[in-house]
């Protein structure tokens, strides 16, 4: 067996939530270790639209964490290297109920605390984005906070850096199968560490499985597509999405129109409750369009992809946005774990000297280093009615 080695803290999970913990704890001095089961991050973290998303997250803490990690993403993304866009997003309206929500939420934006959005007429609607469908645009919501990273670039370049600037030590390709705190051991090594962070992503089954038994937890599958880089340097700008992801972010639920809206899609399109489909699309550094998505529900998400969800995703698409090629070069699916108590995040304790960070559901990237910062500060309150630190 080889010799022991020592840090002050474990991670285990290279994912965005364990690159975020590792960036905290190192920026404040301590020596890190993190391990990763994969030869690099294949989870959820590199399989999202990579944006940066605080208008969807409801007012207060969530949205004012999402505004701290979005700065972190933004020193990060020019210390490390990778790209990213401030593009803000628009929320385009076709339908009465969709304007009259967005009308809500524009009434109450400035005392809910989210800067800078405001109404745009189509007109205007049009001038950010060459990507609006005009036909029968009502008008948008413009909102100026949101920012896309490609997660696959980003992803692969902050071990490098975390390594290079703060000493991070990174063993890819080792799964860690069971804590005996403070020690742990891997198939070729053992360590002593004065904490651990286990940050294990939609892995129920390894690291105190116990614990997540008993949790209100379930996993949410996404099917996912990308274009290829779109001709002639084509941007879209701002990431684009219709009325149907009015329905889905929890910003939205104060508007006394979302009944009706709700209402309206149930009735005409009863496949989007079916599958969990809004539709968003963004672009990347390198112009592909990223599309998605659909959520469906369950412990044990299916392996096999259905084309037909892809299908409705696509159709519904074309009624809000207008691309030069929407040609499919690739697909996927994603798995988060989604607490079932409307918790936005699951912080706990196992053991003392252990902390599982997890449950973010799909906000992960939004909220990852703003909630790693508030855990490693030792400022992190549960919210009332999430879960509980022990
Ligand atoms: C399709 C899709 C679209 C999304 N879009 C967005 C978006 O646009 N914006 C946004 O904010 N969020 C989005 N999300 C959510 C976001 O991607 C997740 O919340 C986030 O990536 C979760 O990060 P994580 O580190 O917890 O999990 P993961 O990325 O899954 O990482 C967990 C890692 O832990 C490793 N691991 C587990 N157990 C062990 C072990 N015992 N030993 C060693 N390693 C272990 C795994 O191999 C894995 O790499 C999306 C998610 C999906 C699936």
């Amino acid at each position: 067996m080889n010799q022991l080695q020592s840090a002050d803290a474990a991670v285990i999970g290279g994912g965005i939530i364990g690159l975020a913990t590792a960036y905290h704890l190192a920026r404040r001095g301590r020596k890190v270790v993190l391990f990763e089961r994969n030869t690099g991050a294949v989870g959820a973290s590199v399989r999202n639209f990579g944006l940066l998303w605080p208008i969807g997250q409801p007012p207060g803490v969530a949205y004012e964490r999402a505004l701290r990690s979005r700065e972190t993403w933004r020193e990060l993304a020019r210390a490390a290297g990778f790209g990213l866009h401030e593009n803000g997003s628009l929320h385009l309206a076709y339908a009465a109920d969709e304007w009259a929500v967005l009308e809500e939420f524009a009434a109450t934006a400035a005392g809910n605390g989210y800067g800078g959005c405001g109404l745009l007429s189509p007109r205007a609607a049009l001038e950010k984005s060459p990507g609006v469908q005009a036909a029968g645009l009502r008008g948008a919501l413009w909102s100026p906070s949101e920012m896309t990273v490609d997660p696959r670039e980003a992803v692969a370049a902050l071990p490098a850096y975390l390594a290079g600037k703060f000493g991070v030590t990174f063993r890819f390709g080792t799964a860690v199968n069971g804590i005996d705190f403070p020690g742990i051991r891997t198939r070729d090594e053992r360590w002593r560490v004065g904490e651990v962070y286990v940050c294990g992503g939609a892995d129920f089954e390894t690291l105190y499985p116990e614990v997540f038994a008993g949790l209100p937890l379930t996993r949410c599958k996404l099917q996912m597509m990308r274009t290829a880089p779109q001709p002639g340097g084509w941007r879209l700008g701002p990431t684009l999405c219709g009325g149907l992801t009015l329905r889905h972010y929890a910003a939205f639920r104060h508007c006394p129109s979302l009944a009706s809206l709700h209402e309206r899609v149930r009735r005409e399109q009863p496949w989007v409750d079916q599958w969990g489909i809004h539709v968003m699309v963004t672009q990347n550094g390198a112009g592909e369009l990223v599309i998605g998505d659909s959520h469906e529900y369950g412990l044990c998400p299916s392996p096999f992809d259905q084309p037909a969800i892809d299908q409705r995703i696509l159709e519904y698409l074309v009624t809000f946005a207008r691309v030069p090629d929407l040609r499919i070069a690739q697909r996927w699916h994603g798995v988060y774990p989604k607490p079932t108590n409307g918790a936005t995040e699951l912080v706990l304790h196992p053991e003392p000297g252990v902390t599982m960070i997890n449950g973010l559901g799909g906000a992960g990237m939004t909220l990852s280093f703003g909630l790693a910062e508030e855990v490693i500060a030792g400022t992190y309150a549960p919210p009332e009615g999430g879960f509980q630190t022990k």
